[in-house]
């Protein structure tokens, strides 16, 4: 079969063997596959978790091959699912911190940018679903970086905190605006690309957006959804004292971010970070998805066949376009 892999800081399309069950898998056939700023970044510039090889996380399906004691999918099932799922044994895991279980990384999903995908047994167990009949397929995927921003969501912890301003035009900064303003909060958003702004503000309804050349004051909440250095700097200076501010946008390795340190003690601001997602997380991305993915759908910048994915990657790295749908 067809499959994307990253070579080197490109995309090849290379013949593959078609995956098989083990125990416990699922093989299924890709019907869509999303693309996303961490394959960008693992294109780009490496990432910790995405070598060289196959790639793509966020997926849709119809299971064709189900492994020895898989309970709940047959043949024929219609599924989506997020990317990893808990051993429920490691120390991480044992203490309920299912985001950062120490054996992520072997457990994981990838290589959606291809024709058949093999699902790994701790995803099967815990993190594949049968798609809701009225999700289509094209929208589907979008469950799992939903679900990265429901974690951070529930990390904020926001009862009680009102006006949130979110750093970002990007996807992960557009779930956060669905998700703030469903649950009641005033909702700015922050950014520069005019383009992405104005989208956001027509599917999403903000309480208002801001570009970095208009006075910002300060909020209670401010989320850091850009993963850029320049950024985690500047975000406290808009958080007002008493707030909270979620790193949400990851660095590579060896980045070091100052900050005021007598502001974020003496005005007790609270910085958090999180990262990936709980099976909660997912469950609940999974059942806002099914009720607003007309609102998401503006997402979805375009589509390309798996064989111009880097059509889709070029846009991406230009900054043009949130996400865009790879069909095999
Ligand atoms: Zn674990």
């Amino acid at each position: 079969m067809k499959a994307a892999v990253i070579d080197n800081g490109k995309v090849r399309i290379v013949e593959v063997p078609e995956p098989e069950p083990g125990e416990g898998e699922v093989i299924i056939r890709v019907e869509y596959a999303l693309t996303d700023g961490t394959d960008l970044k693992a294109l780009l510039r490496g990432h910790h978790l995405i070598g060289n090889g196959p790639f793509g996380h966020e997926y849709s399906g119809v299971v064709v091959k189900v492994g020895e004691g898989v309970e709940g999918f047959k043949v024929g099932d219609e599924v989506v699912g997020a990317n990893t799922g808990p051993c429920y044994t490691c120390q991480m895991c044992r203490r309920g911190r299912y985001n950062l279980c120490e054996n992520l990384k072997d457990n994981m999903v990838l290589g959606a940018y291809a024709e058949y995908l093999r699902i790994p047994a701790p995803v099967v167990r815990t993190n594949l679903y049968h798609k809701p009949p009225d999700l289509p397929f094209r929208y589907a995927p979008m469950v799992e970086p939903l679900a990265c921003v429901l974690h951070g969501v529930e990390t904020l912890n926001l009862k009680g905190y009102e006006k949130v301003l979110i750093v970002g035009t990007g996807s992960i900064a557009s779930f956060f605006v669905l998700a703030l303003k469903l649950l009641g909060h005033s909702v700015t958003v922050l950014g520069r690309n005019p383009e992405k702004l104005s989208l956001i503000a027509e599917n999403l309804k903000p309480d208002e957006v801001l570009t970095y050349t208009d006075a910002i004051g300060k909020y209670d909440v401010v989320i850091e959804s850009t993963g850029k250095e320049e950024v985690w700097k500047k975000v406290i200076n808009y958080t007002d004292r008493g707030g909270k501010v979620l790193l949400f946008g990851g660095l590579p390795s060896g980045t070091y971010v100052p900050f005021d340190a007598h502001r974020v003690h003496y005005e007790e601001i609270h910085l958090l970070t999180s990262f990936h997602h709980t099976p909660t997380s997912v469950r609940r991305a999974l059942h806002v998805l099914k009720d607003n993915w007309r609102r998401l759908a503006f997402l979805v910048s375009g589509e390309f066949p798996l064989m111009r994915i880097e059509e889709a990657f070029k846009l991406m790295a230009e900054g043009k376009g949130f996400k865009y749908a790879v069909r095999p």
